[in-house]
This record gives structure tokens, sequence and C-alpha cells, in this order.
């Protein structure tokens, strides 16, 4: 049978990799979070091109999956990193959410327990990388570690430094053992997440995403600017880079992080795994039965 064919990526004057890849001029400080970067088109044609890509995406992921099953041993691991109500919850639903469940690796990444914390930063999270055929999904992971460590000196700064380094190793070790990193760096203003911690205090079915110390953060807006710049000039690699994703505008984030998955996944050139079994002979089974 012939492979999904790759079509062309309608409504994307830059294809969204391209568009959104962090280069060494990327500054934090400067980045439109109300931007649609490569995209030509309103929320009505992001939103129906949502569905339409994400039942894209639900093919490759069936590829990915089905060739995981016959002995493929590669795999795609999402990274989403973000600040508070960035949409990270929006993104599981609403694009991971298009395909079967039973391909996806998710992991969540809070404050360590105690167990975690006797470990090394990087244990728990070796622990939930994607098996093979697998989509992971990692929402928060190992970067907490130089984002809210560097920002509350959870560690002393000869503890974190070193991380960036580290981290670069052990992703391009991820990537030679054959899973595609693609990471995706949230970003929504400082107004946009006020709005949206205000209707977290409306919405009686928002309460529950409530939590108070997301205000304490905002006033640490600056520091983690830094070392979300830190992160981006220090960790995005030619094996694993970043992706700078504008938030404030949710059909824009999720239909961005659809199209580098499509990408990522294309890029492994899938093709559904051969019968291993002799067809004829188990026709002719089956009529017999
Ligand atoms: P979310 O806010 O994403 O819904 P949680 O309520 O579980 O999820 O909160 C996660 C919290 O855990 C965040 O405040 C985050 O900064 C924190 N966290 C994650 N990793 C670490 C870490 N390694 N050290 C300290 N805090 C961490």
């Amino acid at each position: 049978m012939a492979k999904l064919p790759k079509n062309p990526v309608e409504n994307w004057e830059i294809p969204a990799v391209e568009a959104l890849r962090a280069t060494p001029d990327t500054r934090v400080a400067d980045i439109q979070t109300k931007g649609t970067p490569g995209f030509v088109g309103d929320k009505a044609l992001g939103e129906r091109l949502l569905e339409e890509r994400g039942a894209r995406l639900s093919a490759l992921q069936e590829l990915l999956y089905a060739n995981g099953r016959s002995g493929d041993t590669r795999s795609v691991l999402l990274v989403l990193q973000g600040m508070d109500t960035a949409g990270k919850g929006g993104m599981l639903r609403h694009v991971i959410g298009h395909v079967d469940p039973q391909g996806v690796d998710h992991a969540s990444f809070g404050v360590p327990t105690a167990e975690e914390k006797r470990h090394d930063y990087l244990w728990r999270i070796r622990k939930a990388l994607p098996r093979k055929g697998q989509l992971g999904v990692f929402d928060r992971s190992h970067y907490e570690d130089v984002l809210v460590v560097r920002v509350h000196n959870l560690v002393p700064p000869d503890v974190w430094e070193p991380r960036y380094e580290e981290i670069n190793t052990f992703e391009r070790e991820l990537v030679e053992s054959g899973t595609t990193i693609v990471k995706v760096a949230m970003f929504v203003s400082l107004d946009e997440q006020k709005a949206r911690l205000a209707e977290r205090l409306e919405r009686p079915d928002k309460y529950w995403k409530f939590n108070p110390g997301d205000i304490t953060e905002r006033g640490f807006w600056p520091e983690y600017q830094k070392a979300y710049q830190a992160m981006l000039d220090r960790t995005s690699t030619e094996h694993a880079p970043w992706h700078v994703v504008p938030c404030d505008r949710k059909w824009y984030s999720r239909l961005a992080v659809t199209e580098l998955l499509i990408d990522a996944l294309e890029n492994l050139d899938l093709d559904w795994p051969p019968a291993d079994f002799d067809i004829e002979v188990e026709k002719a089974r089956l009529a017999e039965s």
C-alpha cells in the first residue's frame, strides 16, 4: 500500500517548523505572543484546519504505532514547556486528543516527590520516556530544573549551571537511540495570563485550575524571561531545536503544534509494515474455518 501522501501544507506561507524554530537572535522579551508566525488565515480557518490536520496527525501516529508493533524502535517525544496558563492542558485535549490514546505515553512533571528528590533530576524523566512506536508527551519536563529551579534558587548556580550541557548530552543520546524530540516553548503575555487567571476566578468550572501560587509567580516574570532566554540560547541544538510558539491565540498555538508533530512524523518516512504471514494461506484458512 502507498505511503500516506505528503500534502502541501495549505495556508502556511512559511511552514510552522521553519517559522517557529528558535534562532540565536530569538529574544524572549520581543516575542509577539499574539502573533501567528507563518500562518495566513483567521481563527475560523485555523479551527477548521485543526480538525483536518488533526486527522492527518492521527493517521501518521497510527503508522508509528503499527511500525512499533512490528519491531521499529523509533518514537516521537513532544516536550511542552511554558508559563502557567500558556495552554499546556489544551494542547493535550485539542492536539493530542486527535490520536488514539493507546499510542500516547503521557507524563507530567510537578514539584518532585520525596522519592524523586532522592535521585538525579533526570531520573524521573528517563523513567517516563516514550516506548518504541509511541508518541510521548511531556507536560513540563527536565527544563523545570533550569527554570523554576533557577528562578527560585532551589539549588545553587554551580548545580543548575552545568545542567544545560547535561541536558544537551541527554537529548543527543535520546535522538541517537531513535527518538525524535519536538520541543515547544509556549509564550503568553503577562496581560493575557492575567485575563486567563481572572477567568479561573470567575468561573466555577475553572476554579479547579486556579492555583494561588500562579499569582505569586507573576512577580518573578523578569526572572522567568531570563531563564527562558538562557534555555533557548543554550539548549536549542541541531538534534533537538526549540520551537517558540506564541500562545495568546489558542487556535494558532494548537494548529502550530499539530503541524510540528506532523512534520516530525512525516520525516520518519514510515510505511505500513508488511504482513509477517502468508496472506493467501491465511485467506484460505479463513475461508475454510
Ligand atoms: P500545572 O501547574 O502544570 O497544572 P502542577 O499543579 O502539578 O501542574 O504544578 C506543577 C508545578 O511544579 C509548577 O509550579 C512547576 O514549576 C513545579 N515544578 C515542576 N518541576 C519542578 C522541579 N523540578 N522543581 C521544583 N518545582 C517544579
